[in-house]
């Protein structure tokens, strides 16, 4: 890793000198879980190496993070039977970011489970966050889908 931002809190995670139930990682990048997941078994996925968002990532890092989100997206479908997928990537606040590290936001989805709804002309996206999850809840959600990652 070369590249690290001291104040950046997913560099910490990334680095294992902050807390987070990683279920997945290589050289290049890591997966974790949301700690307000908007579905179950909402996970992140970050570049080890720090970039801000979409406007500066480099192509060996958005490699990595296509990886990652490759064999985390299968885990998550296997694991929790979803019957799709939505990722979503915020660069700026315009952009609605928060956090200032790259990152993929990977959330299983479930028929009916009202995240989206779609007209012909219009595609409305409910983002909210679950307000509450227990470590313990947090800690047996990530163990299910580490029971699940096959890396190939
Ligand atoms: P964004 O709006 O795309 O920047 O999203 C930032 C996401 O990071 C939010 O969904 C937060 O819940 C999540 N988040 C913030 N801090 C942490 C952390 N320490 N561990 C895991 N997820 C976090
Ligand atoms: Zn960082």
């Amino acid at each position: 890793m070369e590249k690290i931002d001291f104040n950046c809190i997913f560099c910490a995670i990334a680095a294992k000198r902050a807390p987070a139930e990683i279920v997945y990682e290589n050289d290049e990048a890591m997966a974790f879980l949301d700690i307000n997941p908007i579905t179950t078994g909402h996970t992140l996925v970050i570049p080890k190496k720090h970039s801000r968002n979409a406007f500066d990532i480099d192509d060996e890092s958005g490699k990595a993070v296509i990886h990652a989100s490759r064999v985390v997206s299968r885990a998550l479908r296997a694991a929790f039977n979803a019957d799709g997928l939505t990722i979503l990537q915020s660069s700026e606040r315009a952009g609605g970011q928060v956090v200032f590290h790259y990152h993929a936001h990977l959330a299983p989805r479930f028929v009916g489970d009202g995240l989206m709804s779609r007209s012909d002309t219009d595609r409305k996206m409910n983002w909210h966050s679950r307000q509450k999850i227990s470590t313990e809840e947090l800690a047996q959600v990530a163990e299910k889908i580490r029971a699940h990652i096959m890396d190939d």
